[in-house]
């Protein structure tokens, strides 16, 4: 149905684990090369490895998005390694919590830093090579917590990703007439890594939130990135898609019935 995104150059930040090894996976799957970053050097190797032996072809380059110059040096390891770059997924972040009256300016920089500026900069660095591509994606994994949603403890956080479908609507006037498209992807709660350790009650009361009553995976958020990446999704930019299950439209528990 979809033309083969085969043979595209891919980099993935935050790729080494949870959803953006998910999106490593995914595209990797489809045939695309890929680079994928993240600060954890060793863990970085591990999940290239992994996702190569597999059958991919999936490279890690260390690298920090709160730091333009890493960022710049992510895209030229995907331009030697595949020759150009076409998708980027802007995917890295971080989600420490912190009440309003205890977070301190510097927990703020380090979420703003991470997910929005990263965000920022990662674009700023990938522009020139996905004007040269032809077919250049921008794929930003935001987040139902912001943009839609709130939680406790995470307004810092929820400022960042509502930041960041911001910051996309004026790329994608400013990419429209190079036909680079930039969408962002909202997911809800997905099965990751990181929540293997917080006990089968805090999952069983995630999934009570949930109409489909589970938790999504990370192939859903990669799905969801291989449309966008796709050429049929060429006229689609500056858009948002969330992925949760049905996670926000009840009004309350009861309207689950
Ligand atoms: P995760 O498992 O903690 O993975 C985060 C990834 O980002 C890791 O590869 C991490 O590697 C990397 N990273 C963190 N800081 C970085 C930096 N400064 N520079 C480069 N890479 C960095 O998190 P996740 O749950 O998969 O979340 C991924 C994205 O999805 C985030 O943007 C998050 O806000 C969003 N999201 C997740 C969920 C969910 O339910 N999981 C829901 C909504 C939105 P290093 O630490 O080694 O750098």
């Amino acid at each position: 149905m979809f033309t083969s995104i085969s043979g595209r150059s891919v980099l993935v930040t935050g790729g080494t684990k949870g959803i953006g090894k998910g999106l490593a996976a995914g595209f990797a799957a489809e045939g695309a090369r890929v680079v994928i970053t993240g600060r954890d050097e060793e863990l970085g190797k591990r999940t290239a490895a992994e996702l190569t032996a597999a059958g991919g072809t999936v490279w890690y380059a260390a690298g920090d998005v709160s730091d333009p110059a890493s960022c710049a040096a992510a895209v030229a390891a995907a331009r030697e390694r595949h020759g150009g770059l076409d998708v980027l997924c802007c995917n890295a972040g971080v989600f420490p919590a912190a009440p309003l009256g205890e977070m301190t300016a510097a927990q703020l920089d380090e979420v703003l830093s991470v997910n929005l500026k990263g965000t920022i900069f990662a674009v700023q660095a990938a522009l020139p090579s996905l004007q040269e591509s032809g077919h250049g994606r921008v794929i930003v994994t935001s987040s139902i917590t912001g943009p839609v949603t709130g939680f406790v403890g995470w307004t810092a956080y929820g400022a960042s990703k509502a930041g960041q479908l911001g910051f996309i609507r004026s790329a994608a006037l400013e990419f429209a007439p190079s036909g680079i498209t930039i969408n962002a992807i909202l997911p809800g709660n997905i099965a990751t890594e990181g929540l293997d350790g917080m006990g089968p009650d805090y999952l069983r009361s995630m999934e009570a939130a949930i109409p489909m009553r589970h938790l999504g995976s990370v192939a859903d958020i990669a799905n969801a990135a291989l449309f966008f990446a796709s050429d049929e999704a060429a006229y689609i930019t500056g858009q948002t898609l969330v992925i949760d299950g049905g996670q926000i439209i009840p009004e309350s528990l009861e309207a689950m019935g």
